[in-house]
């Protein structure tokens, strides 16, 4: 290492691409992909030590730990302002681990009821395993206060839900869990890395998934636990370690290099976001035009201030009916029909027929999922051709 004088504090779209990299003896410029399982070790004696305990740059077996995997791990975590975080390889992965990983029979967690079909799949195995789950209104803090108790372990939430894009003040929540001596769990992936300040704003433990936004271009699988060291190495490691959950290096390398790209790409998606659901505002063929960086959003101040002054990448707009819906759907020629999300191109999914089908019709009614609803995910296009294409599939 040569003597470089101290410099100042980076910013995240510098660290984004600096931090974290372990060059090998070959200083390679691009970080380097270990695609490897195991390790070999220069002697028995070497095997055992590093089982009893490894340094930082000593791996084991890439389901415990990889040295492309680490890199990601260090990178996101610095970028997520917490001490350590552990590569998954799904989001849901991430979602699970980061629950089972410390709650056990008998413990109680409060949970938005605005989730993601998975996470809610997650909730109900936890309950089935004798966690009693008990579900609130994300957006009411009377519901937040009323359902946090003394015993309370661990609340969970989606700090942008999927897909009417509702706000739970992540700080206001915090605030309560934290009086009772409750773990904040947040599901942090509408927000994205890029706008998040959850660690800041009170959570303990933020999941991501990597699918989304970090990969952003929908090539693969993989998502992220953040938190303190002892959370990460002490409990979701284990968890995941002898479970199985671990992410591929391949795609841990993917991740890694998702994230140097990920500040451009998720502010210019957001700053198409704005053009087209301030574009779709004032059209009297839809009902309602969700978007938190919209002054009529029903939380926009708290949207503003927990993200920075920034709406995201995604919207929701209703189209009066099904029927309205699939036709303008079947008309686009840009927005691509699926149902990821934080890709670099833009997707339109129907929620009430694919991601959030398993529901019943009351379930879906309470949770705003009209038959005419559609959510966008707005890509990195340029935002002329996505109003343009909107408003001919329209037409
Ligand atoms: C997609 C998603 C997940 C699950 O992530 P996978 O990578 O698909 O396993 C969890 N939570 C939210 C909010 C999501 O959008």
């Amino acid at each position: 290492m040569s003597d470089k004088p101290p410099s100042p504090p980076l910013h995240p779209r510098t660290r984004a691409v600096h931090h974290g990299i372990r060059r090998s003896q070959y200083g390679e410029m691009s970080e380097a992909l270990f695609m490897t399982q195991g390790f070999a070790y220069d002697s028995a004696e070497q095997a055992e030590a590093r089982f009893i305990s490894s340094g930082p740059d000593e791996f084991i077996y890439a389901r415990y730990g990889n040295p492309t995997s680490r890199m990601f791990e260090d990178r996101i975590a610095d970028l997520e302002g917490t001490e350590d975080a552990f590569a998954t390889a799904s989001g849901m992965a991430a979602v699970n681990g980061a629950l089972m990983c410390f709650l056990k029979p008998g413990d109680h967690v409060v949970s938005s009821r605005a989730l993601f079909g998975s996470c809610l799949y997650v909730l109900d195995l936890l309950a089935r395993f004798g966690v009693e789950v008990s579900y609130v209104d994300g957006t009411e803090p009377d519901q937040w206060r009323d359902a946090i108790r003394p015993d309370t372990r661990a609340v969970f939430f989606e700090s942008m839900s999927n897909p009417t894009l509702e706000i739970v003040d992540i700080e206001s929540v915090a605030g309560l869990a934290h009086a009772v001596g409750a773990t904040v769990v947040v599901d942090n992936v509408f927000t994205t890395p890029v706008y998040s300040r959850a660690v800041a704003q009170g959570a303990d433990v933020v999941v991501y998934s990597a699918t989304k936004h970090i990969d952003g271009s929908g090539r693969c699988l993989g998502g992220v636990i953040c938190g303190t060291r002892d959370f990460v190495r002490g409990a979701a490691e284990p968890y995941l370690k002898h479970t199985g959950g671990a992410i591929s290096p391949f795609n841990a390398w993917l991740m890694l290099n998702g994230l140097g790209t990920m500040d451009l790409r998720v502010r210019a998606q957001t700053e198409n976001a704005t053009r087209l659901a301030t574009a779709l505002a004032g059209d009297a063929r839809l009902t309602r035009v969700i978007y938190p960086g919209l002054a009529s959003h029903a939380q926009h101040d708290l949207a503003m201030r927990q993200m920075g002054g920034a709406g995201g990448t995604m919207i929701a707009v209703d189209m009066g009916s099904k029927q309205a819906a699939f036709a303008a759907m079947n008309r686009m020629r840009i927005f691509q029909i699926s149902n990821n999300l934080g890709d670099a191109k833009s997707i339109v999914t129907h929620p009430a027929t694919t991601t959030h089908q398993r529901l019943s019709e009351e379930a879906r009614q309470g949770l705003g999922i009209t038959p005419g609803l559609v959510r966008l995910s707005v890509g990195i296009e340029d935002a002329d051709d996505l109003i343009a294409d909107f408003r001919q599939a329209m037409a």
